[in-house]
C-alpha cells in the first residue's frame, strides 16, 4: 500500500458501535432470562429517532435474537468475544492477536450474524459519502494507494468501490467499522482482492498485512533493473523493490498482484513512450544539437527529479524511477545504456 488513509475519517463510526450495542443487549437479556427489550426501545437513545424507521434492521435483529436464544451460554460467550476479537483491526493486521471467523461460530447463529452485519445501512444513512469525502480532501493524490494506478473520482461522482478489507464472508462483525472500509479502485477490488483473506495465506497460515489507516509512504524502487535483460532484449529486466521492504509489502504484492501488474501494465507498455517524451522534454530543455555524455547524464537527473516533483500522479508516478534508474546506470558507466540514452536524445529510438 503506497500511503495511508487518515484515521480521522473513521471518526464516525456510530452505526457499527449502535449495532454492537444492540446485539449486546440481546445477549444481555438472553443471559438473565429477562424479556427482550422492544423496538425501538433497543437502539440507543442517541440514534433511536434516526433509526427507528428502519425496518430491515429490525427483522435483521429479530432473527438474530431469535438465533442467540437458542444457543447455549457458552456459545453466547463465544459469538461476544468473537465480536470484540474481529474488530481488532490494528492488532489483527500486525498477528498480535487471533480471531474466529464465522465457520468458527455456532450453525445456528452464522447466518443472521451474516445478514445483519453485511445490511447496507452505511450507504443509506449517507455514512459511506462522509467517510469517502473525509478521506478524499485529506489524502495529497486522488489514486487507489493499493495499486497507485487508478484515478479516485471527486465526492458526488458514481462512487468508487468499498473494501472490507477483512472480508465480509468471514469476519462479519467488522462488516459495518469504517476501521475495516477501505476505498479502493475497481480494479484492485473486483479483479485481484475479491473476498481474499487478507489475515490467512491459501494454507490458512496467518499473515501481517498493512492497516489501511496508519501512517505510511511507500516508494516503488527500480534501481536493480537490468537493462537490455528483458524478453526483447531491449526493454529492462524489471525488479521492482518496495521502500521499505517488508513482510507486509509481501502481503500486498501477493493480494494485489503489484509487481505483476506494474511490470506489464505500465513499465513494459510505457518504456519506449516515455523514453521518446524524454527525447521532446530534452529537446525543449536543453536545445543542444549533439549533447556529450554529461549532459545527457545532467539531463536524465533533472528529468528524473522533475518527475518525481509530480508525486502519485496515477501510473506516471513511475517514470520518476524508470529515469533514476538509468541514470544510475550511465553514471555507474553502462555504455550501452547511455549510447541508448544519446539515440534516444537524437530521437533514434525504435
Ligand atoms: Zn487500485
Amino acid at each position: 500500500m503506497l500511503f495511508g488513509y487518515p484515521i480521522a475519517a473513521t471518526a464516525e463510526n456510530w452505526l457499527h458501535e449502535c449495532l454492537l450495542e444492540m446485539v449486546q443487549t440481546i445477549h444481555t437479556n438472553h443471559d438473565g432470562r429477562q424479556v427482550a427489550l422492544a423496538w425501538p426501545d433497543i437502539i440507543p437513545a442517541a440514534h433511536r429517532d434516526t433509526l427507528h424507521r428502519r425496518t430491515g434492521l429490525y427483522d435483521r435483529l429479530a432473527q438474530y435474537s431469535a438465533a442467540a436464544g437458542k444457543l447455549s451460554v457458552p456459545e453466547r460467550q463465544q459469538v461476544l468475544a468473537c465480536i470484540v476479537q474481529q474488530n481488532r483491526i490494528a492488532d489483527l493486521v500486525t498477528c498480535s492477536t487471533d480471531c474466529d471467523s464465522l465457520s468458527d461460530l455456532p450453525k445456528a447463529i452464522q447466518a443472521p450474524v451474516a445478514e445483519l452485519f453485511a445490511f447496507e445501512l452505511l450507504t443509506g444513512l449517507g455514512v459511506r459519502d462522509r467517510h469517502y469525502h473525509a478521506i478524499y480532501t485529506a489524502v495529497p493524490y486522488h489514486v487507489c494507494p493499493f495499486c497507485g494506478c487508478e484515478y479516485f473520482d471527486a465526492p458526488g461522482a458514481p462512487r468508487e468501490d468499498l473494501d472490507h478489507y477483512l472480508p465480509k464472508s468471514l469476519y462479519p462483525f467488522a462488516a459495518a467499522n469504517l476501521r475495516n472500509l477501505v476505498p479502493m479502485g475497481m480494479k484492485c477490488n473486483e479483479r485481484y482482492k475479491l473476498a481474499q483473506d487478507i489475515l490467512r495465506d491459501a494454507a490458512g497460515g496467518r499473515r501481517r498485512s498493512f492497516d489501511p489507516y496508519a501512517d505510511r509512504h511507500l516508494k516503488v524502487v527500480l534501481d536493480n533493473s537490468v537493462p537490455f535483460g528483458g524478453a526483447d532484449g531491449q526493454t529492462p529486466d524489471w525488479q521492482i523493490n518496495f521502500d521499505p521492504d517488508s513482510v507486509e509489502s509481501t502481503t500486498w504484492d501477493n493480494v494485489f498482484h503489484v509487481r505483476e501488474r506494474i511490470k506489464r501494465d505500465v513499465l513494459d507498455s510505457s518504456f519506449w513512450q516515455w523514453l521518446r517524451d524524454f527525447s521532446a522534454w530534452f529537446k525543449k530543455r536543453m536545445g543542444i544539437a549533439d549533447p556529450g555524455d554529461a549532459e545527457v547524464l545532467d539531463a536524465m537527473r533533472t528529468y528524473a527529479e522533475d518527475m518525481a516533483l509530480t508525486g502519485l500522479t496515477a501510473r506516471e508516478f513511475l517514470r520518476a524511477p524508470v529515469f533514476q534508474m538509468l541514470h544510475r546506470h550511465c553514471k555507474a558507466g553502462n555504455q550501452r545504456v547511455l549510447a541508448l540514452m544519446k539515440d534516444v536524445v537524437a530521437m533514434a529510438v525504435p
